[in-house]
């Protein structure tokens, strides 16, 4: 053997074990991740004050850097907490988007994973060659109503240029004083993404955003392409087929796209949806994974040996989900039976505090929706759609209403059931009859979109499925993944 050929196999050794040690680091990541889940965290409608105590805490360590780099427009500190002692500057910020809360969770989770005395010999690998830097929650006035954009009314994201929003003049500061080498722009987006053409929910989405038109490719959005490809392996391993890749048409506006221009790798990451994960805590925990091994990559250089080539080969997202896809009903207008497919949204509305939410649903669609997916599907074939009847008797209180066998109501097909004396400000129950007022009139039966769905299938006649504010319920078993019912006034 050449002493040339003997390097070389020497340096494939050192690559192979090199990826071989950071896969053994990802999957003690995912089977330890429990340890470090903050558990204070644990819905998505998290505030301010449940973040800063934690970060009070952080403040106390002396591991860790805290420092108030700005206020939200209701003066809401925004904190930058640094830790490490590399060259290399890695800044992650969350939450710009004020209901965009699962990477904010994620990143609390990577501080209890920091602070705890596990995982020696890679925490000290990181720390030793990076500086991380974290700026949670940018939107604290927007979280606490749940809502996308800034008290301005303003989207945060398309403020890069302009720069009204004290909080999108902080994250230009601190971007610009880091001069960071990888900034991580974390997101939450609607959970009815898919990868294009399959029923896979895109639970992760990544993009490299442009920094022209022209979508060029330079060093800076090279490597960002780079530490997707190695995420996207990983969350592969976890959720098979459940990843997207955004359009990378530039937008002159945005954040992301103006960090990467100035000269940051900037990795946009949106989390999406995840079966019967309403609170996103899986998600939430494939974050955890896929960022701290990204940090892994980062600090012993390996991600630098991905082709960029295989960025392209990840699907590209699609909008194409329904929580429910009823296909093939049967569906009679005016005397004639037609074939329909149904697709419907199970829409959240917040409670007034914005700290928990019910479901009021819609239908998005109909028609031949073969191209589209759900959450949950039936097939419809031989069942026919009839408007759910109103029970006969009045009830005096909803109390009453929630003695009644519910399932025995809707084998009879009745979905609603009257109300003498209804409380102010209540909206929903958690049974499946909607509740309506004495002088509520329930309109006619008619498919159309926008409408809340309330309807019987029936097969030969009789009653088999009931679907009740847009949620299906097996009539045979009683089962179904039922959350609430209206109260409709
Ligand atoms: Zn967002």
């Amino acid at each position: 053997m050449t002493s040339y050929k003997f390097a070389l196999i020497i340096c494939l050794l050192i690559v192979f074990s090199g990826f071989g040690q950071e896969k053994d680091f990802t999957s003690n990541l995912y089977t330890t991740y429990e340890k470090y889940k903050e558990p204070s965290l644990d819905k998505r409608r998290i505030k301010h004050n449940n973040i800063q105590p934690l970060i009070n805490k952080l403040s106390a360590n002396p591991e860790f850097k805290v420092n108030v780099v700005g206020k939200s427009i209701e003066g809401r500190s925004l904190s930058l907490i640094s830790i490490g002692t590399g060259t290399t500057d890695v800044f992650l910020w969350s939450q710009m988007h004020g209901d965009e809360p699962t990477a904010t969770q994620a990143i609390f989770d990577i501080f209890n994973f920091l602070t705890s005395g596990d995982f020696k010999n890679e925490k000290e690998n990181i720390l030793k060659n990076l500086k991380l830097h974290f700026l949670p929650m940018l939107n604290p006035d927007g979280a606490e109503v749940y809502q996308r954009r800034n008290t301005l009314g303003i989207d945060i994201n398309r403020d890069a240029l302009s720069l009204q929003s004290p909080e999108g003049r902080t994250l230009k500061r601190v971007r610009d004083s880091l001069d960071a080498d990888f900034g991580f722009n974390l997101h939450d987006q609607s959970t009815y993404y898919n990868a294009e053409r399959t029923d896979k929910p895109a639970t992760i989405s990544y993009l490299a955003p442009a920094f022209n038109y022209e979508k060029d490719i330079n060093e800076v959005r090279g490597n960002a392409m780079k530490v997707i490809v190695y995420m996207n392996q990983i969350i592969q391993k976890y959720a098979p087929g459940q990843v997207g890749r955004y359009n990378d048409d530039f937008e002159p506006r945005a954040f992301g796209d103006n960090i990467q221009k100035w000269g940051t790798s900037a990795i946009l990451i949106e989390s999406g949806g995840y079966k019967s994960d309403p609170e996103k805590q899986e998600i939430r925990k494939l974050n955890y994974v896929s960022i701290l091994s990204a940090i892994y990559s980062i600090a012993n250089g390996n991600y630098k040996n991905i082709p960029i080539s295989e960025y392209d080969k990840i699907p590209e997202n699609d909008r194409k989900l329904f929580d429910l896809k009823l296909n093939n009903l049967t569906y009679n207008l005016l005397g004639k039976n037609y074939t329909l497919d149904v697709g419907i949204h199970q829409l959240e509305v917040d409670n007034p505090s914005h700290k928990t939410y019910y479901n009021s649903s819609r239908v998005v669609d109909q028609g031949d929706l073969s191209t589209y997916y759900g959450y949950e599907t039936l097939e419809g074939k031989g069942y026919t759609m009839v408007g759910g009847k109103v029970y006969p008797k009045i009830l005096a209180s909803i109390k009453e209403v929630s003695q009644l066998k519910a399932l025995d109501l809707l084998r009879s097909g009745f979905t609603y059931v009257r109300v003498e004396n209804i409380p102010k400000g209540e909206n929903y129950v958690s049974y499946p009859l909607n509740i309506i007022g004495k002088d509520y009139k329930v309109p006619e039966f008619k498919m159309r979109v926008g409408v809340i769905p309330n309807f019987i299938l029936e097969q030969q006649g009789k009653p088999r499925y009931a679907v009740v504010n847009g949620f299906l319920i097996d009539l045979k078993s009683g089962e179904g993944n039922f959350k609430n019912a209206l109260i409709l006034r």
